[in-house]
């Protein structure tokens, strides 16, 4: 046993764990992923939560992302951001930003390695409506102004749902030369966000050109913009929206996802049926290290798959996309795959392939331009 623990450990690099510090939250956002609102009844405490930091750099963590809930409402919030940077670990914080003037001072002695705020709307109706919380689209940008008063490093997240996937582009132009990160995901149907509010195939589709094609126009000084894990995969067309190559779903092996209870998951974005033990049962190091755990991907299996993926002919690299976004849809079968997606709607048997792409590159390169430019 020791000696395939010891082997599992050499194998994996650990990059990144996503710590759910409280489910407490300040905001009712319609399409949050945690269903977010008041505290867990049973909280790590603060003596808990700084064993857990030194747990998880013992463990070989690189950096902890703290978030919520809304982190900065958990009184101790700062106590425990104090400790990841002793550990010399990355420390970003992601925030809705409602009351980040109460924290500035704190949050620029830290250092902070990212500070990400989420962006959900163009228009102040749309973003306060998706947030719940009237005056919430200004708040944020009063937030991202004094952030970047202090000489903070700034990130924006964009979820992108139906309600405003038409105001990509202007939260493009609130974005564009203030050396703000831009970070573009889907939102899915897990926590409280409704099915009928995910964008369809060919949304996502015209997404990914939305980002291809501003990558292609803008240098990254002037629009740092990445897709995130969601966005992808091996397109026949569209270039790598990420910030690497697509390598397979990381949940257990470089991301972690821990609850506030001290529940751990792969990645908070699985639901609870992934959690693997809780760190007051056992150790953070004997989850991790179990021959058993995170098993949907470290022991990959192909029968598990389902339609698109099962007979894809890059599947042993891809390993069937986001696992959050495949088993929030369609358990072992990621629909929004761009190269599921073009093989659907092109035959590559039935046509002569360079008019084939020709034809789809002009058909939504028109697409895009009427729906994120008239
Ligand atoms: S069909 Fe599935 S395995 Fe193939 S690229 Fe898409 S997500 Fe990956
Ligand atoms: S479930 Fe999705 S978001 Fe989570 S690590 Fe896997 S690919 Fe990334």
């Amino acid at each position: 046993m020791s000696k395939i623990i010891s082997q599992i450990s050499r194998r994996i690099k650990r990059a990144c764990a996503v710590w759910e510090i409280t489910l407490k939250c300040n905001s009712k956002c319609i399409h949050c992923g945690s269903d977010a609102g008041k505290s867990r009844s049973d909280e790590l405490s603060t003596k808990e939560a700084l064993e857990l930091v030194y747990d998880l750099y013992s463990c070989g963590y690189k950096g902890v992302a703290l978030m919520g809930g809304e982190p900065l409402v958990r009184q101790d919030w700062y106590q425990i951001a104090k400790e990841i940077k002793k550990y010399k670990m990355k420390l970003s914080i992601v925030t809705n930003g409602l009351n980040i003037h109460d924290h500035i001072q704190k949050i620029k002695n830290l250092d902070v390695d990212c500070i990400a705020l989420s962006l959900d709307g163009g228009k102040p109706k749309t973003h306060d409506y998706l947030r719940g919380i009237k005056g919430a689209f200004n708040k944020t940008l009063d937030a991202i102004n004094l952030l970047k008063k202090e000489n903070l490093p700034v990130s924006v997240i964009t979820t992108v749902n139906r309600l405003n996937f038409n105001e990509l582009n202007l939260i493009k132009k609130l974005l564009i030369d203030r050396k703000v990160a831009w970070q573009i995901q889907i939102a899915i149907p897990i926590g409280r966000f409704p099915k009928d509010l995910v964008i369809s195939r060919e949304q996502f589709y015209m997404l990914a050109l939305f980002i291809a094609i501003n990558l292609k126009n803008y240098t990254v000084k002037r629009l740092p913009l990445i897709g995130a894990h969601c966005m992808g995969y091996f397109s026949r067309f569209i270039p790598n929206l990420g910030l690497d190559p697509w390598i397979g779903c990381q949940a257990g092996y470089s991301v972690l996802g821990i609850q506030s209870n001290g529940n751990i998951k792969g990645c908070l974005t699985l639901s609870d049926e992934f959690i693997e033990g809780n760190i007051r049962s056992k150790s953070l190091y004997n989850i991790l290290n179990s021959p058993r755990a995170f098993n949907y991907n470290r022991i990959f299996k192909k029968e598990n798959l389902k339609e698109y993926c099962i007979t894809c002919d890059v599947v042993k690299e891809c390993k069937r996309g986001c696992l959050g976004t495949s088993y929030a849809l369609d358990y072992y079968n990621e629909p929004y795959c761009l190269r599921a997606i073009e093989d659907q709607l092109f035959k590559f048997d039935q046509t002569p392939i360079r008019w084939k792409i020709n034809s789809i590159i002009s058909k939504y390169k028109n697409l895009y331009y009427n729906i994120f430019f008239k």
